[in-house]
């Protein structure tokens, strides 16, 4: 297809607003499925990317539209919608020309839409407005549009209104992606320049990649080299993504689609490379590749014991598919055989303990993240410890340091205050201050990812009623006063839930710790001491009273029905409780400290 009837885009929109609905339409419009089919959000493939409404992995769909009786090819790229993806997003926003930004009139422009919103022009994409749910009674059409056009210096006739349950306006917003998004426009005659904006692994084809081509065109057969890695391969199959593989025999300039070339895992083909011919290839990659960067370590152990075995076949399983996932063996003396695990972000590690529940049937329990810290000994030696099992005694330690993340914060001004405070709290360290309008500001800060990794995000919109939007990456390492807090139970150490925290909080913390573990952990017959300490000195401490005996007879007895074996495997496995000395301790205790004020 020439390049002038081809429109790459993206839908940006905040969760809920209903970009998975408007897709839907989009294929029902362009007949890939039948008219009223239930065939819902066929975007979201995983059902945790369903369940948890946002989507994890990019996809791509090929539409075909006709507009004036000519044939224009849409690909709908779409995107995940985390801020630990965001490099994975701008890859994908970095595939199109346009964005179609779309607002829920009944919600209007919320702040995550607008931290979307500068990603996509910072990728210079052409930006389309549209709004949502005009169907909705409460619908403020009026209200959304004028927003829009403040903050994108649109007009009003500017902005197309869509219902994407009803399907009103859905033909006229095709119509809009051709007329008023910009056509790609590379050289079709020069050696190929192709984008991978994500890869999967799928269980009968290998490794897929998703591509977007550039420059030039890639064929069936042709030998490829991948930038990064400067491996060679050659091109199986080459087609075009809809509901299914369509091969082709080319991909040209401007297209998008995927590759299979017999890559064995993932992270053969990194989101963000470049391909091009092995031979007579082009001299540079595309612009912004980055290696995927673990920026939160936990450690996972089967919550079952007898599931160890299982654990470490699931999880190599799941690193085929999943590049940024890193791992290695860990022994517990409180929680047994496991492993120590890095990922990109807090989301990233609840989607690896989901997956494993979900697909592998492995109930896991995750012990407090961590960071990496830059360890320098008085001996001189460097080290790097993202585990607190691992944090050298003080006394030998010339200095530490720990990771720091520009941080944007955007949130309505009536807020601004609470913000404040929550970042003041998190040792964070102001930039600027810049207004959007008179309703909303950004807030630059310099986070310490420790603070933001420590339920900071649950904090903020706690304290923005659900408004404030955050986005962060790495900006340097940076001296800290750090120590490692020691739990103990009955005086017993429990080395997974030692954690690293800045010295100041180390007192608040720990004691939190301890109130936290107070409420958790139920009474046993006997009185249970919970401390903290660092190093040798206990510097918080609360106490568990024990159980009166009347009480007790309420407890026991009733007896649980078999039927649903499997799902009552799970559902125990969340309940079981990890036995440490004679106390037994629900799982969530292990989390105690990111509750911790
Ligand atoms: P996403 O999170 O942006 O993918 O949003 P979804 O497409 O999952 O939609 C979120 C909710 O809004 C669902 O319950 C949809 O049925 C509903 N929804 C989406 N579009 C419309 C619309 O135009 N009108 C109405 N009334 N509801 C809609
Ligand atoms: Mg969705």
């Amino acid at each position: 297809m020439k390049e002038e009837f081809i429109r790459n885009f993206c839908i940006v929109a905040h969760i809920d607003h209903g970009k998975s609905t408007l897709a839907d339409r989009f294929l029902e419009e362009t007949h890939i499925i039948g008219k009223g089919t239930e065939v819902s959000q066929i975007l979201d493939s995983m059902d945790l990317e369903r369940e948890k409404g946002i989507t994890i992995k990019s996809h791509a769909v090929r539409m075909v539209h006709n507009y004036q009786g000519q044939d224009y090819v849409l690909n709908l790229i779409d995107t995940p919608g985390h801020v630990d993806f965001s490099y994975e997003v701008s890859r994908a926003l970095a595939s199109c020309e346009g964005a179609i930004l779309l607002v829920d009139a009944s919600q209007g422009i919320e702040a995550q839409t607008m931290s979307n919103l500068y990603l996509a022009l910072d990728n210079n994409l052409e930006i389309l407005p549209v709004i949502n749910k005009i169907d909705l009674p409460k619908a403020d059409i009026e209200g959304t549009e004028n927003d829009l056009c403040e903050i994108l210096g649109c007009l009003p006739e500017e902005i197309i209104k869509v219902s994407a349950k009803t399907g009103e306006g859905v033909k006229d917003l095709l119509d809009a992606i051709v007329t008023r998004l910009p056509a790609p426009k590379g050289n079709p005659d020069t050696a190929p320049r192709a984008l991978i904006f994500d890869s999967y692994f799928d269980m009968y084809r290998g490794v897929v990649v998703l591509v977007r081509v550039f420059e030039g065109k890639l064929q069936k057969g042709d030998k490829i080299k991948l930038f990064s890695t400067a491996r060679e391969y050659e091109i199986e199959e080459i087609g075009y993504l809809g509901l299914k593989f369509s091969p082709q025999t080319e991909l040209t300039c401007g297209e998008a689609g995927y590759i299979i070339a017999n890559i064995k895992e993932v992270a053969d083909a990194r989101v963000g490379d470049t391909i091009t011919l092995s031979k007579g290839g082009c001299e540079n990659p595309l612009p912004g590749f980055r290696e995927p960067k673990p920026m939160v370590y936990s450690s996972i152990f089967p919550i079952n014991g007898e599931d160890y075995e299982n654990l470490v076949e699931s999880i190599a399983k799941l690193k085929l598919n999943d590049a940024s996932l890193i791992y290695e063996k860990e022994s517990s003396a409180a929680l047994g055989y496991g492993f120590r695990c890095g990922f990109l972000g807090m989301l990233h590690l609840e989607i690896v303990k989901e997956r494993l529940l979900r697909e592998y049937n492995i109930p896991i329990m995750a012990t407090t993240p961590s960071v990496r810290f830059l360890i320098k000994l008085k001996s001189g030696e460097e080290l790097q410890i993202n585990n607190p099992v691992d944090f050298p005694d003080p006394s030998t330690i010339e200095s530490i340091m720990e990771p720091f993340m520009d941080t944007e914060i955007i949130v309505p001004t009536d807020y601004i205050g609470n913000v404040l405070k929550l970042v003041q709290e998190r040792r964070g360290i102001q930039k600027d201050i810049q207004y959007i309008d008179e309703k909303r500001v950004t807030l630059h800060y310099e986070l310490p990812l420790i603070e933001i990794i420590f339920d900071f995000y649950d904090k903020l919109k706690t304290v923005s009623r659900g408004y404030a939007s955050l986005d962060y990456t790495f900006k340097d390492y940076r001296e800290t006063d750090v120590v490692k807090v020691d739990i103990l139970i009955n005086g017993e150490k429990v080395d997974a839930m030692s954690f690293i925290c800045h010295q100041d909080k180390a007192y608040n913390w720990g004691k939190s710790v301890t109130e936290t573990l107070a409420e958790v952990i139920p009474k046993h017959l006997f009185k249970i001491a919970l401390q903290a300490a660092i190093g040798g000195k206990i510097i918080a401490r609360s106490t568990i009273n024990p159980l009166r005996k009347d009480v007790l007879a309420k407890c026991y007895g009733g007896d649980v029905s078999r039927k649903r074996k499997l799902l009552e495997k799970q559902k125990e496995g969340k309940k079981k409780m990890k036995e440490i000395g004679s106390v037994s301790v629900p799982q969530e205790a292990f989390l105690a400290v990111l509750k911790a004020d």
